[in-house]
């Protein structure tokens, strides 16, 4: 008989054994607010090593490091700014990763390399509990195989984990349903590295200086070094091709119409009339919060209907909308046809 990945509950039974597995080194596909995470104790090498073998993801690419308290903090920073301290009172716990300086006790492998380390205190009860129960903070990357889209419930961990992992804890469909906002500190600037649901817009309440890296619009330029390692790997990417269209919706209809149909799948973003549109598609959400919870289950809704080619309109880029269209961008391995 194959090895199965155990599915738990939230209760507090679960949460004690998904934190006995992280104290004896191994790995646990735990919910949060933004994505599954695949967990593992931060500052357990063999355990770590473990995340990047289930997912096939690359080493230099760094895990983030969850804290269930703003005290905490120290364990994972050797330095916290004080730009730094007054985001975490502003947006922790919630979707927000800050880089800061690493403490020398986490080890490498969790780091990627760097000398720096990503942080974040998420505010989904069942993850607050298991770093508790754990009694340290627990490295974890978004649960899916390395390069596809992240998964926002826990039968989109099995669909990539499964007999990977000896445990997934359920915490049903993930909120925000996009990765944190992740940002660096420079002097007395912001810097986003990847956008999501804490926007540049409530960062600019902290500092007014809030700038956006050229990686979270612009394809990894080789001959610069990438300040978020993530950003030059392929991601987000379903088996089927994915074509962003910059149009309006007429233009989208008529650009797609033309295409060779077979094996066609539309992602609508907006509440564009589809009658007589005879091509299948996914509505993805009309507004930036329901594109952000939708968005990862429709590129993979998309595979499980055998779509060859995807067709998706470029979304409005207010609020959570930066980041959708930075996922899609990724999972377009931005190709985009600017009508
Ligand atoms: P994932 O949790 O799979 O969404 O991946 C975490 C992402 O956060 C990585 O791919 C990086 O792009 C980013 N990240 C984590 N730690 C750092 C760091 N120390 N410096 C820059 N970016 C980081
Ligand atoms: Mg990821």
């Amino acid at each position: 008989m194959t090895f199965q990945t155990k599915m738990l509950d939230c209760s507090a039974e679960s949460i004690e054994s998904a934190a006995r597995l992280i104290k004896s080194g191994e790995i646990v596909g735990m919910p949060t607010e933004t994505v599954y995470g695949l967990a593992a104790d931060a500052f357990n090498e063999a355990a770590v090593e473990k995340i990047f073998k289930a997912k096939g993801r690359p080493a230099d690419n760094p895990l983030i490091v969850h804290i269930s308290d703003i005290a905490m903090i120290s364990e994972a920073a050797s330095e916290i700014p004080a730009l730094a301290l007054k985001c975490a009172k502003e947006f922790w716990p919630g979707p927000l990763t800050m880089v800061l300086p690493k403490n020398p006790d986490i080890p490498s492998v969790t780091s990627g390399g760097l000398d720096t380390v990503g942080i974040r205190m998420p505010s989904h009860p069942a993850t607050k509990a298991l770093i508790e129960a754990s009694g340290t903070p627990l490295a974890a990357p978004s649960a899916n195989i390395s390069g596809s889209p992240s998964p926002t419930c826990a039968e989109h961990v099995l669909n990539d984990l499964n007999g990977k992992i000896p445990a997934v804890i359920d915490g049903g469909v993930c909120d925000a349903g996009i990765e944190s906002t992740v940002i660096c500190f420079e002097q007395n600037a912001i810097k986003i590295l990847r956008p999501g649901k804490i926007t540049a817009q409530m960062l600019a309440q902290i500092t007014p200086d809030v700038r956006l890296d050229k990686g979270v619009l612009h394809p990894f330029d080789s001959d610069k070094p990438v300040a978020s390692p993530g950003m030059k790997y392929k991601h987000y990417s379903p088996k089927a091709e994915v074509i962003v269209i910059d149009s309006d919706a007429d233009e989208f209809f008529y650009y797609v119409s033309k295409q060779d149909k077979s094996g066609a799948l539309c992602l609508i973003f907006g509440d564009e009339n589809l009658d007589g549109f005879n091509l299948p598609y996914i509505s993805v959400g009309a507004t930036d919060v329901q594109q952000a919870h939708n968005l990862f289950d429709a590129l993979r809704q998309a595979d499980e209907r055998g779509a060859k080619t995807i067709y998706a309109r470029c979304p409005k880029l207010d609020g959570m909308g930066m980041a959708v269209y930075n996922r899609l961008l990724r999972a377009a391995a931005f190709r985009v046809v600017k009508l």
